[in-house]
């Protein structure tokens, strides 16, 4: 299941599950519009992919697999 984080891991934005400004790359990393663009490019810091809109989950779907509270953040050079 993707795992839908609930910030930027570079500017520490809050991301709502049902937000269209976050940014995912295959591995999950996750990153607002801004970040994804301004900052790296479209490209993941990490491993150097596609960063793609995130898929919105639907309020009904998120009652049985809930958002990651879990915030994740990465000190990317980038990120300064
Ligand atoms: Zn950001
Ligand atoms: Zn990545």
């Amino acid at each position: 299941m993707l795992d839908l984080r609930p910030n930027c891991e570079c500017c520490d934005r809050d991301l709502a599950p049902d937000s269209a400004e976050a940014r995912i790359c295959s591995f999950e990393c996750t990153f607002c519009a801004d970040c994804a663009t301004s900052r790296f490019g479209g490209r993941c810091p990490n491993c150097g992919g596609e960063l793609v809109r995130r898929p919105i989950r639907p309020a009904a779907a998120l009652v049985r697999s809930p958002a990651s509270a879990e915030r994740y953040v990465k000190a990317h050079p980038a990120c300064a």
